[in-house]
Parts: C-alpha cells; sequence; structure tokens
C-alpha cells in the first residue's frame, strides 16, 4: 500500500499514466476519466485513457474524448502502453473482472495502481485508493482528490469542471438519487463556478436522441413493460430482434430502467436485454431492496443498493423466469 504523500511526491515528476474505466463506460466513468486526465496532463505528465469496449455516442462530445483509445480497436498500441506505464488510474471500478480483455493486461502492468471509486466490495489490486462506497459518483471523488488531497483547485480548467460536471450529473439522475448531498451539490456549484456550462451539458446528453432511439423508447413503453403489482415490481424484457429492429446502439437502452421505475407504487424495476452472447441485467430499486445483493447472488454481478447490474448465459426467457422467481424472497421489502 502506498501512502497519499508517497502518490503525490511520485507525480511531483513527470510520469507516464494509464486511466482505465469499466466495460461499457457511461457518463461518470467517461467524466472521471477526462477529468483526471486533463489535470494531469496540465500538470505535465503523458497520459493516455485506454477504455475496455464502445462508449455512448451521446458523450461523443465530451472534451478530450477525441484522444481515447478503445483497448479492442487498438489492442497493441494500448498493451504497450500499459506495460510501459509508471502509475495506472482504475476508475469507477473496483473488479478487474469490470474491464473484460484488459484485465490480464492491467493485472500483470509493473505500474503502481491508483483506484478512485465509489462501488462496494474492492477486490484489492491497488496500491493506493481514494474509495468512499458513499460518494454520489466516481467524479465527486475526482473533484475530492485534486481539490482537497492535491489542493490543486486552482488548475481546474473549464474542460475538468466539465467532465466532472457530466460524471456527477449523470450518476445521480440529475441530481434526484438518494446519493445527492448538499456536498455534492456544493461541488457542482464549485464547479459551474469554475467553467462547466451546465445548461449545455444537459442538452448534450439528453437532447441528442436519434429517431430510431425515441421510437425504441416507445416501443418497449408500450411492448415490453411488465408491471408484477403483487410485488410492487416492474421489468421490460427486450429480445435481441428487438435490438436489430430498431438499430439500437451503446447508449440507447440507457435510462430505459427508470421508466420501470416511474411507474406509481414500483420500489423495484429491472431492465433485461438479450445481447445475444450474454442477457445483461440492469436493477434500480427504492429504499432497502438491495440490487447489488440480487445482482451478485443470482446473475454474476454487483453495484449499488440501489442500482446494480449482472448478467447471464441462459436464455432471456429463463432469466426472467429466475427474476420473477427471487421476488418472494424480498417480499418483506418489497410490499
Ligand atoms: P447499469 O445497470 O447502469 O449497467 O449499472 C448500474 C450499476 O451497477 C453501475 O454502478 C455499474 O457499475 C454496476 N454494474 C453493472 N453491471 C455490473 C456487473 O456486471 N458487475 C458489477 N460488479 N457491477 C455492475
Ligand atoms: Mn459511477
Amino acid at each position: 500500500m502506498l501512502l497519499l504523500s508517497d502518490l503525490k511526491e511520485k507525480l511531483a515528476e513527470r510520469q507516464r499514466i494509464v486511466i482505465t474505466t469499466h466495460f461499457k463506460p457511461d457518463g461518470d466513468a467517461m467524466g472521471s476519466s477526462l477529468g483526471l486526465y486533463h489535470w494531469l496532463k496540465g500538470n505535465g505528465h503523458e497520459v493516455d485513457i485506454i477504455v475496455p469496449s464502445d462508449y455512448p455516442s451521446f458523450l461523443f462530445w465530451m472534451p478530450g474524448q477525441d484522444q481515447v483509445i478503445v483497448y479492442p480497436a487498438d489492442k497493441q498500441r494500448a498493451d504497450q502502453l500499459i506495460e510501459r506505464a509508471d502509475i495506472i488510474f482504475c476508475l469507477d471500478f473496483n473488479n478487474l473482472s469490470r474491464i473484460h480483455e484488459m484485465e490480464p493486461a492491467i493485472r500483470n502492468a509493473e505500474a503502481v495502481k491508483v483506484m478512485i471509486d465509489h462501488h462496494l466490495s474492492p477486490e484489492g489490486f491497488d496500491d493506493f485508493r481514494h474509495w468512499d462506497n458513499h460518494a454520489a459518483a466516481t467524479a465527486q471523488l475526482v473533484y475530492d482528490f485534486i481539490v482537497n488531497q492535491f489542493d490543486d483547485r486552482a488548475k481546474v480548467t473549464p474542460e475538468i469542471a466539465t467532465s466532472l460536471y457530466t460524471g456527477i450529473m449523470t450518476d445521480t439522475g440529475s441530481f434526484r438519487f438518494q446519493s445527492t448531498t448538499a456536498e455534492v451539490h456544493l461541488i457542482v456549484a464549485d464547479l459551474i463556478s469554475l467553467g462547466a456550462e451546465n445548461w449545455k451539458i444537459h442538452e448534450h446528453i439528453f437532447n441528442s436522441s436519434t429517431e430510431n432511439r425515441l421510437k425504441f423508447l416507445g416501443f418497449c413503453l408500450l411492448n415490453r413493460l411488465e408491471v408484477i403489482p403483487e410485488y410492487n415490481t416492474a421489468l421490460f424484457a427486450v429480445s435481441s430482434e428487438d435490438l436489430k429492429t430498431f438499430n439500437v446502439t451503446t447508449g440507447d437502452t440507457e435510462g430505459l430502467v427508470n421508466y420501470a421505475l416511474s411507474v406509481s407504487g414500483i420500489r423495484l424495476a429491472a431492465l433485461i436485454i438479450d445481447r445475444t452472447e450474454r442477457v445483461k441485467l440492469s436493477l434500480r430499486s427504492i429504499g432497502e431492496i438491495p440490487c447489488n445483493e440480487i445482482c451478485a447472488t443470482y446473475f454474476g454481478g454487483g453495484g449499488h443498493k440501489n442500482a446494480a447490474g449482472g448478467q447471464s448465459t441462459a436464455p432471456i426467457a429463463e432469466v426472467v423466469d429466475s427474476f420473477k422467481s427471487i421476488l418472494p424472497k424480498y417480499k418483506n421489502l418489497l410490499i
């Protein structure tokens, strides 16, 4: 384990740095990575962001995203950068299985590994961690890392502020979730004063749907939503044919599960999607219903109490059935 003072000493000199984040990066994964990227570059380091997969097109406007290396598309170069890195920052995940095919390269790398994350149960691959599972977003922890731990608010540029704002905004569902404390609002206010143009960020993220995406949403609301009133649960089951029909691309299903949760009285919502090679689940809940426990116990996944994900290699109909068969076990929390 490394102390903060050791890390500060290391970062006082120019380092070769790789930043990585989880498979299918979301707004927080990209926002925290890009925020840290611009800060480290501003302090003279050689920095590359390498992500394990593509990410949603509604993030393509983010400052510096065109520099991001997508591992499967540029494996040889990425492997070289990882191998010769002095420091690897792992953002918004704490278990190396979440970076899929990048796992061996990162695990075997000799670099010092710094984890900044807000998910439960860290695996323990890191040499230094800034970890808090009560944080609303990893971008909040990156803000704290730069501004408080490194006392470097003076170096927070509009690019950094924009990236971190995006991470906090997306991971809090636009400042709606229980994780949105007064402290979060104070940080967000500071980011606006540091140059994040909040209204423009909301435009980029929420007013950038394709016609197909909206029609897919309409189709799911009309034909794929199932409400189970006796367990205050609602779910969407989306087939691989549905994805083909509407030409669904990465990010198009983002936020869909929240529509199931928005039905009055619903306390648990699931989005179950047949992604051909595996069935992916996204769970959301209200109150004490532990989505992460359900995902970890039954669907090889994890996450937070009120938002978690998992997967299965069984056919989608079986996954839907097993999800429904779990509900009676949580009866006391659901009704
Ligand atoms: P989403 O449903 O949006 O994919 O993910 C919700 C939350 O659960 C996110 O914080 C995400 O990092 C986490 N999560 C999603 N899928 C998995 C998974 O397969 N394993 C683990 N450990 N966490 C996941
Ligand atoms: Mn996050």
